[in-house]
């Protein structure tokens, strides 16, 4: 059986008793057609420092306009392109576009971070050292204006090579955070060989603050362990004041999620820069 969608005479398998290997197919087919076609494109989502309440840096996060479906969630294609190796050219594109917007910021007068999620693929890549300096290079960022986002996961998959990678970003002057912390793996032992400067505690951890005094204590002893450790931290999936409030007692450093702002495009990050912080 074959379904035909698209309008230019596309045939695609499709099969009838897992409609979700029909779509996967087909996300995994136009992933490798969207960047060509202009289908991409970022949102930032703002990271405030807790004591001042000022917009500190933003999170690039990738949208994708696919003609058919509408908006797909980079939760659904980004493991998608992982795995069929579109991230490579993805991941490009991503460094590059927030790079840009970065520096555009940055020449206007208001020099704010970015941070930009790297998939384990691109950090296993043999030359990424290289095209990130050159990205920063050709668009003249200053580096400390890049956070690079890397998961527990993609740092331990091989973690010699890697700890010598992430010793060479550093040394390009960009800040490395570490994604989704507590979500991971369990082993702590490469926090201290390993240079970060930023650990993002989980929203997972974050939308439980209120209810489980446990969670409480486990991030506030991550708090600990950064500030032990030299790094700073920031509560990823802040929705709501209580929980805010809580983070600030704690001390946490920065903070990100809806209750400060959604992922938006940059206008409105533009919009909030020149905004009195509450
Ligand atoms: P992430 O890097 O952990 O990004 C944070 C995600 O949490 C974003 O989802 C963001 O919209 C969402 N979020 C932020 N604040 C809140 C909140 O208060 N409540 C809730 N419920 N959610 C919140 P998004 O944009 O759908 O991205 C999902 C994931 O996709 C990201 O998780 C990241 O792993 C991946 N991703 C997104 N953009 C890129 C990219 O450019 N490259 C790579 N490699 N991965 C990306
Ligand atoms: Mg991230
Ligand atoms: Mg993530
Ligand atoms: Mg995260």
């Amino acid at each position: 059986y074959q379904v035909k969608y698209g309008g230019r005479g596309h045939h695609r398998m499709y099969c009838e008793t897992d409609p979700g290997v029909s779509r996967k197919f087909m996300l995994e087919k136009d992933l490798g057609l969207a960047l060509d076609a202009e289908q991409f494109f970022l949102h930032y989502q703002p990271q405030i420092d807790s004591a001042s309440g000022q917009l500190k840096g933003v999170e690039a996060l990738i949208r994708w306009n696919h003609p058919q479906l509408g908006l797909v969630s980079p939760v659904e294609f980004i493991p998608i392109a992982e795995e069929s190796g579109h991230i490579l050219a993805i991941g490009d594109w991503v460094l590059n576009e927030a790079c840009r917007q970065a520096k555009q910021w940055s020449d206007a007068g208001r020099p704010i971070k970015v941070g930009v999620n790297l998939s384990p693929r691109q950090l296993h890549r043999p030359d990424i050292v290289e095209q990130i300096e050159s990205v920063l290079n050709e668009v003249g960022l200053r580096p400390d204006l890049l956070d690079l986002e890397i998961t527990e996961s993609a740092a331990l998959e091989k973690p010699e090579l890697v700890l010598a990678r992430l010793k060479a970003l550093k040394q390009l002057g960009l800040t490395l955070s570490i994604d989704d912390f507590g979500t991971g793996y369990s082993s702590l032992s490469y926090l201290e060989t390993f240079p970060i400067d930023k650990l993002k505690i989980a929203r997972q951890f974050t939308s439980k603050l209120e209810n489980r005094q446990v969670n409480r204590k486990i991030v506030s002893h991550i708090i600990d362990l950064a500030r032990t450790l030299d790094m700073s931290v920031i509560a990823e999936g802040v929705e709501s004041e209580n929980q805010a409030e809580i983070l600030r007692t704690i001390e946490c450093v920065e903070m990100q999620g809806f209750l400060f702002g959604r992922p938006v495009p940059p206008e409105d990050i533009w919009t909030m820069l020149h905004a009195v912080p509450k």
